[in-house]
């Protein structure tokens, strides 16, 4: 088994039944969901969607608020204003164009105003079961670190991915790397000591888990 392979199998055995943690009952909540997690926690985001969805869960009643009154439902978020614009310019599209249902093909769901590669990615792969790598900052990050993909965009990083790993496993490596960086490959203290991966792992090796000058803090929507 080679080292990227290596690094797969070990992955998949830390983290063998990871899903997303935003919480939603449908394609569009996860969709409104996955917008509000840019540069905010996961814990924030379903803290919001609690209040929000309760009376706004669907494109229809979304579009009944106007952006002032969003953007005081999703203050906590952070950027709310871009993501309230964001939310409404999609739940409009949403309607408009796809009869009120979030469209299920990844290319569909990136023609939505306000929906970036990333999202669709996302959205695609969890909500409709399909197979994509949504490349977030942790997934960057630990990527890069690990050498299982190398590059300077998330495209490149993506297409990496996709080229070493099966595609019926796309969207659970996904979840594998987001978990590693939120548990151990930290963005600023990488806790390269407890880390099983170490072993295999160039930035490790080239490191010694020293903490890196601004990696991880790239923009990634
Ligand atoms: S050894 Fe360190 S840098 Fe490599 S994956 Fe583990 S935590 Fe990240």
């Amino acid at each position: 088994m080679d080292n990227k392979q290596e690094i797969l199998s070990e992955l998949q055995r830390l983290y063998p039944d990871v899903g997303p943690a935003l919480q939603y009952r449908t394609p569009y909540e996860l969709l409104v969901a996955v917008i509000l997690s840019a540069q905010c926690t996961d814990e924030r985001v379903n803290k919001v969607t609690e209040v929000l969805f309760r009376e706004h869960g669907t494109p229809q009643k979304m579009l009944s608020l106007s952006q002032e009154e969003l953007e005081q439902y999703i203050y906590s978020c952070g950027f709310y204003r871009n993501k309230a614009a964001h939310i409404l310019s999609a739940s409009k599209d949403i309607l408009v164009r796809f009869g009120g249902e979030v469209p299920a093909s990844r290319e569909e769901l990136e023609t939505l105003a306000g929906v970036g590669r990333k999202t669709a990615n996302v959205v695609y792969a969890v909500a409709f079961h399909g197979n994509a790598i949504a490349v977030d900052t942790h997934v960057f990050r630990v990527a890069n670190r690990l050498g299982l993909a190398r590059g300077k965009t998330p495209l490149e990083v993506e297409k990496g991915l996709m080229a070493v790993i099966p595609e019926q496993d796309w969207s659970k490596a996904h979840h594998w790397l987001i978990w590693h960086g939120r548990k151990v490959c930290h963005s600023q203290r990488p806790a390269c000591d407890v880390c099983t991966l170490a072993p295999h792992c160039p930035f490790f090796a080239e490191t010694k888990g020293r903490s890196p000058e601004g990696d991880g803090k790239e923009k990634i929507t």
